[in-house]
């Protein structure tokens, strides 16, 4: 089954003529008409828009001269980036019909390399969650276990690439939307170095710790990818003028004598027994393939959760002041501007964001400016100043994506901490403006869900996570599992 393939696996098929692009991309398209009824990973698709890009592609693959890497690739978007004439309403009510007037810089790049970009991904309302409970939609379902949620902000995004809906997706990740549901769902997710991706044409919600990144089926998918997004865009102020490097080509090679840290302060109570056996099966496998291990300590651990839900929520309260019923999408008349503004925002926006908004407020107002925000910048250094010492002795660190494999809808949706929780291992590396990655690392047995190993890289260490994550993974199995839905369990 095409839909099934990896993205290195079609582009070699699409170039030996075994198959074309639209085949590639009916593929998919029949795999959503038949599964996502039940997985909601999409919000909307434009199949007609869809088949045109293939057959484009398929024109420059008869050319026979076009080296493009990613020529006729099916790939989806989260609802919160930007493509010409699509909607992006970020899974909320207030953009209502709002349609994107130019493409993201990710989405340009893509297309530059040939891909077909399609779809719009469920997630928490303007990524705000962990679960996608938070859409003002529907709840997207866990491909493994649909009742189960697919894990956030992005969840539609790792869904629709665990249920074989599309090859590959592109999420953002502000404290872990990529991370944590790829782990739930058992595909690859990156986030890259703030910096390395231009956020040009992603929605905002925290502009100091947003990046844009890829869900794959491989870790070598997700450097073709990588490669594709990255780099320096006028565009975009703060992303960085670094070269970027040919990721395919540095995954190989072997990871003999790489220090990989472990963090004492990671291994904490709370954290699933099934979760951290397949963890620590994962780090015995990399010293096995030459590895060393070394303990790090990162001390400001504790704080991460409390000055992540400072500073996301104060940069929040500021990007969604925009959604004002004036400039975009849903209006609700009052008899003056204020009530106009008060209706909309009160009609538009879900409880979870109305949360953040009144809390990101509060802890930017006069009075209470130093004690919370002013406080949270500076633990932000700490944060910060942990990993840089720690990458002094080690290439990468090593800890669970998550503390628990996916859990039930509905089991923490009426609990806002419990939900914050579940990025406890996420949201430092959003903070420390470093770069992850989430690979599958096993499953709980009963019900068999998936669980996530978490690499975290240097500032631009993309290259080395790669190569510790596509060495470990080619030593094991644990990416060729299927979900149940896909195609009666089988193997690619
Ligand atoms: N779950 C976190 C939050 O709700 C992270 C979300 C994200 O990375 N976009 O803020």
């Amino acid at each position: 089954m095409l839909n099934q393939l990896t993205i290195t696996e079609a582009a070699q098929g699409l170039r030996k003529k075994e198959f074309s692009a639209r085949e590639l991309m009916q593929s998919c398209l029949d795999q959503i008409e038949k599964v996502d009824g039940q997985v909601k990973a999409f919000l909307s698709y434009d199949r007609e828009d869809a088949l045109a890009q293939a057959d484009g592609a398929d024109k420059a693959l008869a050319s026979g001269n076009s080296t493009q890497p990613l020529l006729g690739i099916p790939i989806g978007m989260k609802d919160v980036l930007s493509v010409k004439g699509q909607p992006c309403n970020c899974s909320s009510k207030i953009l209502g019909a709002f349609r994107s007037v130019y493409d993201a810089t990710t989405v340009q790049k893509l297309r530059a390399d040939g891909a077909v970009v399609f779809g719009r991904l469920n997630m928490d309302e303007f990524a705000m969650g962990s679960s996608t409970e938070n859409s003002a939609f529907f709840t997207t379902r866990n491909p493994w276990d649909l009742e189960r949620i697919p894990g956030g902000s992005s969840g539609g995004s790792a869904a629709a690439v665990a249920a074989d809906e599309c090859l590959a997706t592109l999420g953002s990740d502000t404290g872990g939307s990529i991370r944590q549901p790829a782990a739930l769902c058992g595909c690859v997710g990156f986030k890259p170095t703030y910096g390395r991706v231009s956020r040009y044409g992603l929605v905002a919600f925290a502009s100091s710790l947003d990046q844009i990144g890829p869900f794959t089926k491989t870790v070598a998918d997700t450097a073709l990818l990588l490669r594709s997004i990255s780099g320096l865009d006028p565009l975009d102020s703060t992303s960085i003028p670094e070269p970027v490097p040919d990721y395919t080509a540095a995954l190989n090679g072997p990871i003999k004598g790489l220090k990989i840290g472990i963090a004492k302060e990671y291994m904490v109570g709370g954290l699933d027994p099934e979760v951290n056996a397949s963890v620590q099966k994962a780090i015995q496998q990399l010293e096995s393939l030459g590895a060393e291990l070394v303990e790090v300590s990162l001390p400001h651990s504790d704080y991460a959760v409390a000055t992540y839900y400072i500073i996301a929520t104060a940069e929040a309260s500021a990007n969604l002041a925009r959604f004002d019923g004036i400039r975009y999408g849903t209006r609700v008349d009052g008899a003056d501007p204020i009530e106009l503004y008060s209706k909309t925002r009160g009609a538009g926006f879900g409880a979870e964001v109305k949360r953040r908004i009144i809390l990101g407020t509060y802890v930017l107002s006069s009075g209470y400016y130093d004690a919370y925000y002013l406080k949270a910048q500076k633990v932000r250094t700490l944060i910060r100043n942990d990993f840089i010492k720690a990458f002094e002795k080690v290439d990468a660190i090593i800890t669970p994506t998550t503390p628990t494999a996916a859990f039930k809808i509905g089991e923490k949706s009426d609990d806002p901490l419990q939900m914050y929780l579940s990025d406890i291992f996420t949201i430092s590396c959003n903070l420390a403006g470093i770069c992850g990655i989430s690979l599958p690392c096993g499953f709980t047995s009963a019900p068999k869900l998936p669980i996530g190993l978490q690499l975290l890289g240097k500032p631009f260490g993309e290259s080395t996570i790669l190569k510790i994550a596509h060495a470990y993974e080619q030593s094991t199995k644990w990416h060729l599992e299927k979900s149940p839905l896909t195609s009666s369990g089988a193997k690619r």
